[in-house]
């Protein structure tokens, strides 16, 4: 029997406080409790193709460098360009995001991160009006409906329904899921669709219709069609007869809500403000996926007031805005593989752009960078605070010696500014 530690794991933003890793002489042997995507996101660890040194490109290869020369080289390429961007931190800490917001800030650069155009939207909506957000722990007590709308937790979120809101038992929650009424809303029916007690199949694109036929019902306003977004009426009403009797409800909201039209976080939280009183409860949770889209996009909130930003404009400028114009002749990926989801018309314009990437793996990204700097593992090899989906603040700690002259994101950044 190896060394077990008890561990939270950070595959994504559920943060799984329940983790045991088992290691035998520094190699992690087992993983219990975790999910698939947790047990691959740990056992990334010892895998042989890990970065574990800093590389230059020189030519077609790539030539090893120690970290100083590294650091310094990095600082050289930032003092030569004219607009540096700096991309991603959704899955770093939230004092890796404060410190490369404080070197956007003094290079006059900008920063940006996959969270910009959905989830980010919808967590400045909600924090901006103040709505309720419901920490984990009150949902497993008092949730009696939970309501999941274009989004699966059971392919995204491995553990949110066993784990957090749906089948655990709480305080006012005894018999677990029989004391919770799930519905779920989806263009087709999901693994959720048999966890759930009410599913209404929205057509796709139509969200819109049947978030105004739940207001017009909640305004006492009867439905004069049919059918809504391809619903038959009785089902609106019958949803809207559950809404009405909430004490106290969550409502998961993802992509499959906002990618058709942004206007459908602004019903919702209307919905929302109409159903809650001082005897009910409702709160709206995006299912953010990455790790820390949460902490990246209230920290971006407070300091400069929207979740990306050019200190050298000073006003909110995205990636695809900045790259779009021209703008940029640097690009620093913090642990982020935009390759893999910008869109082609995009890439194809970051592929003309020197590139800085700060990364645990080889991944498309870094296949066209310039430089090449490895990172620890966030929540085995070093800690640091970050907000779970539910906007809780949680304090991980880092259990294992990284490897020789691997640094965290928020280290290296730091070196990085020292020597400018
Ligand atoms: S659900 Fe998320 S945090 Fe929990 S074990 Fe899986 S990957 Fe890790």
């Amino acid at each position: 029997m190896g060394d077990l530690k008890k561990i939270i794991c950070v595959g994504c933003s559920l943060l799984c406080d329940d983790i045991m890793i088992e290691l035998k002489d520094k190699e992690l042997e087992h993983v219990y409790h975790a999910c698939s995507k947790g047990y691959y996101y740990l056992k990334s660890l010892n895998d042989s193709k890990r970065h574990l040194k800093s590389q230059l490109k020189d030519g077609n290869e790539y030539k090893d460098l120690e970290i100083q020369d590294a650091i310094s080289k990095a600082a050289e390429m930032i003092k030569s360009s004219k607009h540096v961007l700096i991309y991603g931190l959704n899955n770093s800490s939230n004092e890796a995001i404060g410190t490369a917001i404080v070197l956007a800030d003094k290079i006059g650069g900008s920063i940006d991160s996959s969270a910009t155009y959905y989830k980010g939207m919808a967590i400045q909506q909600i924090l901006s009006k103040k709505l309720p957000v419901a920490n984990f722990k009150d949902i497993m007590d008092k949730g009696d409906t939970i309501l999941f709308w274009g989004t699966n937790p059971s392919s995204s979120h491995l553990r949110l329904l066993s784990k957090y809101v749906v089948l655990t038992r709480g305080e006012l929650t005894q018999k677990g899921k029989e004391d919770r009424n799930v519905a779920l809303i989806d263009i087709f029916k999901t693994q959720m669709r048999r966890l759930s007690d009410i599913f209404l199949r929205v057509n796709p694109g139509e969200d819109d219709q049947l978030l105004q036929a739940l207001i017009d019902l909640i305004d006492g306003k009867p439905l004069q069609a049919e059918k809504i977004a391809g619903i038959p009426k009785s089902e609106v009403e019958d949803l809207t007869s559950t809404l009405k009797r909430i004490d106290f409800g969550a409502i998961f909201f993802g992509s499959g809500l906002f990618n058709s039209n942004l206007q459908n976080i602004s019903s919702l939280i209307t919905l929302v403000n109409k159903l809650n009183s001082d005897t009910t409860k409702i709160s709206m949770i995006p299912t953010a996926v990455l790790t820390n889209t949460v902490g990246f996009c209230k920290i971006m909130l407070d300091k400069t007031g929207s979740v990306n930003y050019d200190f050298d404009t000073k006003s909110p400028k995205s990636l695809i805005e900045e790259v779009g114009n021209g703008n940029v002749d640097l690009l620093i990926l913090v642990n982020s593989d935009p390759f893999e989801h910008l869109p082609a018309s995009i890439t194809e314009k970051l592929k003309e752009i020197p590139i800085i990437s700060l990364t645990t793996h080889p991944d498309l990204s870094t296949k066209h960078a310039e430089l090449i700097i490895p990172i620890s593992l966030f929540g085995l090899e070093h800690g640091g605070t970050l907000n779970r989906m539910d906007f809780t603040e949680i304090n991980v700690q880092g259990c294992l010696e990284p490897p020789e002259k691997v640094w965290s994101e928020e280290k290296i950044l730091k070196e990085i500014m020292n020597k400018l």
